[in-house]
């Protein structure tokens, strides 16, 4: 029986397994098929406190595990196949391995919704990217195009116009999804463009991206739009699947918790982009990661002696 599971390797569940170490919990991280999470995807992170030169995602997530190997956490490289978290002790299953724990802290992050066109995978970090706080600065002065009509896509746009050229927004209908608040900032802003009614029907170009091929749905014609930049958001998935009809999700999908990262189900605690749609930083991730296991380790102190499973 083990004190805490973490399933998910981003910066959420790897800051968890650094405090759960130092902890002495002996925290075992099942890192999922994605290792390191969203973060990875980042090519320059400049925005992290403490790198002040920046940090390539993937190398953060280096030297996040090695910080929580380093305080006694076992990482395994997995994936969870299913997961029981109704009873005291918590069962979490991988294809080939059944662990059981006390604790079981959920760090499984949540995916950048893709448009699923081709040349997108290829440009990714090429121009295409899903994060603008992480990869606007790199477009001073460029073309970009922002696909989407929610409050991300209006939201990150408009924060795009302090680097780029010109903004243009790609929507798929003639109405946008977002706040009206929003809408009126984006549609008055002499940086922003629309393109009504219209999806991406390529990325294409070099070695970078240089343009894309579009077609208008009313009308059907195709052109090309040149661009250097193309940031998508037409929403994120929580990665929530495995824990559907066990803890409460909210109505799109993410974990429920409060303020102290507890779900609804005792022992099973919640942290980084599975329970949150607004933020989705590596800092705030990094932050509830911290929060979910000092709050393991009162769990388990509280509960020791009162019928808890003995160690
Ligand atoms: P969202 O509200 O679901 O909007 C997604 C947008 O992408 C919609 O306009 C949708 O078009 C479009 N879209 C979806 N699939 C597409 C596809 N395959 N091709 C082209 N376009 C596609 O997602 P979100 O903007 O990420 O927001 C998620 C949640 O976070 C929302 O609750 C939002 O309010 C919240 N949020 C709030 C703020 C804020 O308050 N400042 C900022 C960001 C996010 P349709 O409109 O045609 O469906």
């Amino acid at each position: 029986m083990r004190d805490v599971i973490i399933i998910g390797s981003g910066p959420a569940g790897l800051t968890a397994a650094i405090y759960a170490g130092r902890a002495n919990l002996r925290p075992l991280v099942i890192s999922g098929l994605e290792q390191g999470g969203q973060v990875t995807l980042t090519n320059d992170l400049e925005n992290f406190p403490g790198f002040p030169d920046g940090v390539s995602g993937f190398e953060m997530y280096q030297l996040f595990e090695k910080q929580a190997v380093r305080f006694g956490a076992e990482m395994l490289y997995d994936v969870v196949q299913s997961v029981d978290l109704t009873g005291e002790v918590k069962i979490v299953k991988t294809a080939t391995e059944t662990f059981e724990a006390r604790v079981v802290i959920i760090a499984t992050g949540s995916t950048p919704k893709r448009l699923g066109v081709p040349g997108e995978d290829k440009y990714i970090g090429k121009g295409v990217s899903y994060c603008a706080t992480c990869d606007g600065f790199f477009f001073s002065g460029k073309q970009v195009v922002v696909v989407g009509g929610g409050n991300s896509a209006l939201d990150e746009g408009l924060f795009l116009t302090r680097f780029a050229e010109k903004v243009t927004i790609i929507h798929r209908r003639d109405r946008l999804r977002a706040d009206a608040i929003l809408q009126e900032r984006a549609l008055k802003h002499e940086k922003m463009a629309f393109i009504w009614d219209t999806v991406v029907e390529e990325v294409m170009g070099g070695t970078a991206v240089t343009h894309l091929r579009l077609k208008n749905v009313k009308t059907g014609a195709v052109s090309n739009f040149p661009v250097n930049g193309v940031f998508v958001f037409i929403g994120h998935k929580p990665n929530t699947e495995l824990f559907t009809g066990q803890v409460r999700l909210d109505e799109t999908g993410y974990i429920e918790t409060d303020h102290r990262t507890h779900t609804n189900v005792p022992g099973v605690l919640a942290c980084g982009d599975v329970q949150d749609a607004i933020y989705r930083q590596a800092i705030t991730a990094a932050a509830s990661g911290c929060a979910a296991a000092i709050e393991t380790e009162k769990y388990i102190a509280e509960n020791e002696g009162r019928g808890y499973p003995s160690r």
